[in-house]
Order: C-alpha cells, then structure tokens, then sequence
C-alpha cells in the first residue's frame, strides 16, 4: 500500500491546469493504486491527481457515498470509478448543497452546483466510456474535475464566504506551524542535555588519570 501526502490549500500545486493523459501505461496503474489507497487512508469520498501532486487529469470516486450504483467498477473496490480525462457536460438546473475537500482542512463550504451531467472519459486502459448521471454524482464529479482545472470549492463559494474560510483555514495552518516549531526547539533541548550528561559523565575519568599522574 502506498499512500501519498495529500496537498493542503493554499498550496499552488493545487492551482494548476493537470495535463491530458496520454500513455496508458503500469504508470498509470500506480498512479490510480497510490490515488486509492491514499483516498482509504483519508477515508474521502473521492480524489483527483492533483491533489497528490501529480498533474494529471484521473479522478477517482467512492459511488457508495452518493447512493449511486457503480458501473464500471475498479477491480479492487467495485465502488470506485476511475475516471481518465473526464470531461463533463452539464444541466442548466442547479442545485445547492455542502461540501467538504481533503486538500481543504476543516471547513464546509456551500457551493452551487448543475444538477445533471454527462461525463465522457476513458478508463485505466484507454477505452472511451460515458455516464449520464444525476444529483448527487454529478455535483461529486463537478467537484474532483474542478481540481484538474486548478478550482476548489472555495472558489466556487460566495466571495465573503469565502474569505472568512479561508482566514479560518490559514489560522489553522498557522497553529500547527507553531506547535511544530516548538516541537522541534524542545527535541533541540532535549538532545543538548543529553550531550551535557555525556560530558559530565566523561569528566570523573579525566580527574582520575590526572590524581594517578600526581603519585
Ligand atoms: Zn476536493
């Protein structure tokens, strides 16, 4: 099992346009075994590429969570579908609801989304497919293909709402730098008492070669 670091807003990485995939190789294949083995360690709902730093346009989404029959299933978990250069076509008709991102620590945001889409993409093995599908799927799949676009939630979410997150989410950020940093000075201090108990312990040695000297 490999997991992979998942990126946290705000770092850039998560900004950038994931390029097409074009060589549907073993590399890929890890590629999507890295992305769900992470996504079961983070016990997310879905995952797109990007998010573990590659810049790759593949999403992966646990159907379960939205109530929806998978079918096309990954072999293992048939759950999961793996999606490779998604693209969607979208409803007029929208709907609101919450939502939540593993490269988002902490908040919710309440974001508009279309209602129905039609995906066409291709599998782990370069074969084209599609899926029309309806609420709540397509709002996931909105989602995790914004990331290959470069787009979070937070981007998606009204302007004050936003910014309020996003102060929320940097305070955190903040808290946990500091809690490191002095994390780090206490291992620092523990490490140079153990050096002086190492000098202390040296010394009785050295008075007793110099009192042996002195007979
Ligand atoms: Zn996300």
């Amino acid at each position: 099992m490999v997991y992979r670091n998942v990126l946290k807003w705000p770092n850039e990485l998560l900004t950038e346009i994931s390029h097409e995939v074009t060589t549907f190789d073993d590399s890929l294949q890890t590629l999507v075994n890295d992305m769900f083995d992470t996504l079961n360690v983070e016990l997310g709902a879905g995952i797109a590429a990007p998010q573990i730093g590659v810049q790759k346009r593949v999403i992966l989404l646990k159907c379960d969570s939205f109530d929806y029959e998978n079918c096309d299933p990954y072999e293992k978990d048939p759950s999961i579908l793996v999606a490779v250069n998604p693209v969607l076509e979208l409803s007029d008709e929208r709907r609101v609801w919450q939502e939540v991102c593993l490269s988002v620590p902490l908040v919710k945001g309440t974001v508009s989304r279309f209602r129905d889409a039609y995906m066409t993409y291709q599998d782990m093995h370069g074969n084209k497919k599609k899926l029309r599908t309806g609420w709540p799927l397509s709002g996931a799949l909105q989602h995790e293909c914004d990331h290959l676009d470069g787009i979070l939630f937070l981007d998606r979410m009204p302007r004050k709402e936003s910014l309020k997150a996003k102060r929320e989410i940097f305070g955190f950020l903040q808290k946990q730098a500091k809690l490191l940093k002095k994390n780090n000075k206490k291992e620092k201090a523990s490490s140079r008492c153990l050096q002086i108990k190492t000098k202390k312990n040296k010394t009785p040695k050295k008075f007793g070669k110099l009192k042996k000297k002195k007979k």
